[in-house]
């Protein structure tokens, strides 16, 4: 009988796994079809100085509306671009749509747009930013590329190489999730970031102890100590951005300030922003 029960929970556990195998194949050829038929879209999140208050720019994320799953979330979506191998057909649209989006507003807001590992793989991250810049006329040093530490993985001297190419054009370079993962504070002085994005756990934790303040008190000072500016990820309350402002963090981004908007929400976004300046800026964030 015992052996019966354990055959029977065989065969399910494996018509589970042809199921879940089946699914998935499914997501990965729909995603495909999606980014060769141009279905997904970016939202674009504003970020801010922390000191007056003011926007500074936008970071770009992109989007799927899957028919039946609805609005997927990128942190599935792109791992199994990555799987696939259509990171690259993905980064280059987000990057060219990202850079003419911006090329619309006014020159002193940036975009800042998320590069994945395999974009950067022989160097092909260059040639697509270098394009993306001419096709939209958007000057380089209005253009941030966020990348994660996973990128460090191999090959480190050519990364330094692609990244000295990308900043000649103006580019800004910014490690994303700073603190998580398994970073080496010695990538720090290995490569030639311009900006920290300190991690979102770092912010949500300061505030429950003494020892998380001085961790992202910390970080902060170590990003000024070594000519980044830093921008703080995931502000949510108004309790954590009087300590973001306090610490002395170069920018600040979150769902207090702003979420995540689509397209034709920017310009009146834009507008109401430079309507209220910097100074009222300034006040509405201390509000
Ligand atoms: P990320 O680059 O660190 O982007 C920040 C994520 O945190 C976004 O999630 C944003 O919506 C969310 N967020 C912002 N403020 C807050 C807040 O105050 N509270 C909370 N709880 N969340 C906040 P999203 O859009 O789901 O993106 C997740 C990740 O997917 C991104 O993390 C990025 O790593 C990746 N991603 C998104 N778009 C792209 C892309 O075009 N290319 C690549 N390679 N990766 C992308
Ligand atoms: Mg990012
Ligand atoms: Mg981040
Ligand atoms: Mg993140």
């Amino acid at each position: 009988k015992a052996k019966e029960a354990g055959k029977g929970t065989y065969l399910l556990y494996d018509t589970d796994m042809d199921a879940h195998k089946r699914d998935e194949i499914q997501f990965e050829e729909e995603l495909r079809q999606a980014i060769a038929r141009g279905q997904l879209s970016l939202a674009f999140q504003p970020f801010f100085s922390a000191d007056d208050g003011a926007l500074a720019g936008f970071e770009a994320l992109a989007r799927w509306k899957h028919p039946d799953l609805g609005n997927v979330s990128p942190s599935r979506f792109i791992p199994a671009a990555e799987k696939i191998g259509v990171i690259g057909d993905l980064g280059t649209w987000v990057l060219n749509e990202a850079s003419s989006v911006a090329a619309e507003w006014p020159d002193h807001l940036s975009v800042a747009v998320n590069v994945s590992m395999p974009q950067f793989r022989d160097g092909r991250i260059v040639s697509s930013v270098r394009d993306a810049l001419a096709m939209s006329g958007l000057p380089g040093n209005r253009l941030e590329v966020e990348i994660t530490e996973q990128v460090f993985a191999d090959r480190p001297q050519e990364i330094v190489l692609y990244m000295e190419e990308i900043k000649s054009m103006g580019v800004s370079i910014s490690l994303d999730d700073f603190g998580t993962g398994y970073s080496s504070l010695l990538y720090l002085l290995k490569f030639p970031f311009d900006k920290l994005k300190i991690d979102r756990s770092f912010v949500t934790t300061a505030l429950e102890n003494e020892a998380a303040r001085g961790v992202f008190e910390t970080i902060a000072a170590l990003g000024g100590r070594l000519g980044l500016t830093t921008t703080a990820e995931g502000v949510e309350t108004g309790e954590q951005l009087e300590l973001v402002q306090a610490v002395g963090c170069t920018y600040c981004q979150g769902f207090l300030l702003g979420r995540p908007m689509p397209v034709l929400e920017l310009a009146p976004f834009i507008l109401n922003q430079s309507a209220c300046g910097a100074e009222n800026g300034a006040e509405s964030m201390r509000a």
